[in-house]
């Protein structure tokens, strides 16, 4: 008897609606409090941060993230530049314009937008950019400064899901996490930051690929699940255990407009917390490439 009026009850609430995770207005807000430090910046050293974009070729989405990137510098108040070269560039003439901009003291932040053409030797080029300038994070050095837990910039995409969590009060500590996808720009480095020490951190996390087997049932032990995997609508349901905290980082393009690695409508009848795509880790990653090129302007300046 006990049961059946429990049940419904316990039932009724899983059964409720997630709650939404609003990245677009958390991004919205980290770029007014990033506004006031740069402004302080500028009062302090004299000096406006300022973040080179370099686009190689003509991809077409490639084009729409670097207007974004520059807009959205323009609106916090730090400079941008962009400088193009032709899709038949060569890896060396790309090699002498980031030692330009490695030598150029006005230039804080540099970013090569991905992918570059196939002739191009995509490791060699992110090697070349100045450790202190890499505000996407991709230096090896970097990339090993992460690893042993001394961050100098800390990789946009998964610092903007951290911070997605630690605002929204998610408790990470001790909690399972399962990552979907082992990419070295999403899923890689977000495994090693959720499970170190820290706010943020202090996860169990779990990273899952291609060749993981039973893949809905490891994903369905999360607390909080993260997709990164580039496949449409990809994890349903049955993915998710009843009030788990689901991220979705994947944009995907499909009929009607972009759309996550999440189910969503079937996800957000089974989890505590989700977020939707567009609107969720999308403009939290641009926010945290401003949040390095003024911390860059910081290194290089003070
Ligand atoms: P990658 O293609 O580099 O990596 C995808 C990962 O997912 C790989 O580890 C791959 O496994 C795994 N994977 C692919 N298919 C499956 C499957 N069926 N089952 C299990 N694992 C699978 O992608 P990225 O990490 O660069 O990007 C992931 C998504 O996030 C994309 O949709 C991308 O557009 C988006 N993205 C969004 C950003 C944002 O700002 N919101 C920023 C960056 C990316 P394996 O290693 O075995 O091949």
């Amino acid at each position: 008897m006990g049961f059946m009026l429990v049940c419904p009850i316990l039932t009724s609430l899983f059964l409720m609606p997630a709650k939404i995770l609003d990245g677009k207005q958390l991004a919205q807000q980290l770029r007014s409090e990033l506004t006031e430090e740069v402004i302080e910046f500028i009062q302090n050293n004299g000096a406006v941060p300022c973040l080179a974009a370099v686009l190689v070729g003509d991809n077409a989405a490639s084009e729409v993230y670097v207007r974004n990137k520059q807009r959205a510098c323009e609106a916090v108040g730090i400079e941008s530049q962009l400088h193009r070269l032709g899709s038949d560039a060569s890896t060396e003439d790309l090699l002498k314009l980031i030692a330009k901009l490695n030598k150029d003291a006005e230039v804080h932040g540099i970013l090569v937008q991905l992918p570059l053409p196939p002739q191009m030797d995509k490791s060699r080029v992110l090697s070349a950019v100045n450790p202190n300038k890499d505000v996407d994070a991709f230096h090896p050095e970097n990339v090993g400064r992460l690893v042993q837990g001394r961050p100098r910039f800390l990789p946009c995409t998964p610092q903007g899901v951290q911070q997605l969590l630690v605002r929204n009060k998610i408790e990470t500590a001790g909690k399972r996490v399962v990552i979907l996808g082992r990419s070295e720009i999403v899923g890689r480095p977000l495994s090693i930051m959720l499970s170190q020490h820290g706010v943020g951190g202090e996860a169990t996390v779990t990273v899952c690929h291609s060749r993981t087997r039973d893949l809905a049932a490891v994903c369905k032990q999360a607390d909080i699940l993260i997709a990164a995997i580039g496949r449409a609508k990809f994890v349903t349901a049955e993915f998710v255990k009843p009030g788990a905290v689901v991220i979705d980082v994947g944009i995907n393009r499909a009929e009607g407009g972009v759309v996550g690695d999440v189910d969503f409508e079937a996800v957000k009848a089974v989890a505590g917390a989700i977020t939707p795509v567009p609107g969720g880790v999308g403009p939290l990653t641009i926010a945290m490439l401003l949040r390095n090129t003024l911390l860059a302007a910081q290194l290089l300046e003070t």
